[in-house]
């Protein structure tokens, strides 16, 4: 059976400074995460996600969130976005002049209550003034929902939930959707179906898909979300992060990985293969931890 229509042109929204070191055991000295951010932005990456304001002491790996926003060499053609909890996070990110924030929320309720302290109900609630504040001041919004394909207390998560949790989140004016298989527990079919319910209710330009590797079935994911004309898609330079919920396996589809399948499929991002391969180079020669991108290795052997 061919592969069919592909879209023409897709956006590769950046997660490793944020999602990336985040789960990273070791804390890395701000000057580090600001060249890699620096980097990032000469590979083109057209969203980086760099940062998350959420209390210093809950992430001590994001702990210098105002410096890193402060410190990175912006580019007026790339959004600087970050992750922001509660309207205290959303202040301080409106005091770093992020061009986009990002609140994140389940489609599971064990796993919001595991990882926020509040049911789904409860997050969309605080981000309600989270949302409203971006709004009025021009910030772009993005929504996460997180475990959208399985769960690591519940299993099986029902297509309804995911639904129900993206058109709350909507419903709050946030501009894009990041569906996310926060384990890397997904496969290609379950993707279609889950983008079959999601496309019922809203336009496929709203939503962007999150895909961990940890099974090895992140690029399987992309082409399946592809092939129903998704075109924004989540990753990490390297593969940077771990996944928490399976240590030692990886996480985040990497950036180097996902761009090489895009390229060989002809599909445009505008991103420089390249100098993305540069970044994981340069935050890989501070951290001294070999990336896990399958193209890194490839490149650099
Ligand atoms: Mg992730």
């Amino acid at each position: 059976m061919p592969i069919g229509e592909l879209p023409e042109r897709v956006t590769v929204y950046e997660v490793g400074p944020r999602d990336g070191l985040q789960n990273q055991a070791e804390v890395i000295p701000t000057d580090v995460k600001v060249r890699f951010v620096d980097a990032l932005s000469r590979a083109r990456l057209p969203y980086i996600e760099v940062t998350s304001f959420v209390r210093p002491g809950m992430i001590p790996q994001l702990a210098d969130a105002e410096q890193v926003a402060e410190e990175i060499e912006r580019r007026p053609e790339i959004a600087y976005t970050a992750l922001v909890p509660n309207s205290r996070g959303m202040e301080r990110a409106s005091r770093a002049h992020l061009d986009g924030i990002a609140v994140f929320t389940a489609a599971s309720e064990t796993f919001s209550r595991h990882n926020t302290n509040a049911g789904i109900a409860e997050t969309i609630e605080r981000f309600r003034p989270v949302v409203a504040e971006a709004q009025a001041r021009g910030i772009w919004t993005r929504g996460y929902v997180s475990t959208a394909f399985g769960c690591p207390y519940e299993g099986d998560i029902s297509t309804e939930a995911v639904v129900n949790v993206s058109k709350d989140l909507l419903a709050l004016g946030v501009s894009q959707l990041a569906i996310s298989d926060t384990i890397g527990v997904a496969t290609p079919r379950q993707v279609d179906k889950v983008l079959d319910a999601l496309l019922e209710e809203m336009p496929v330009q709203q939503l962007a898909l999150h895909f961990h590797d940890t099974r090895g079935t992140a690029l399987a994911n992309v082409l399946a979300g592809l092939q129903r004309g998704i075109t924004i898609f989540d990753a990490s330079a390297g593969g940077l992060g771990g996944c928490p919920y399976a240590p030692g396996a990886s996480g985040n589809l990497a950036t180097e990985d996902l761009l090489y399948m895009l390229e060989g499929l002809g599909i445009e991002t505008g991103v420089s293969l390249s100098d993305v391969v540069e970044a994981s180079r340069l935050l890989a020669s501070a951290t001294g931890r070999v990336p896990s991108s399958r193209y890194f290795a490839a490149a650099t052997a």
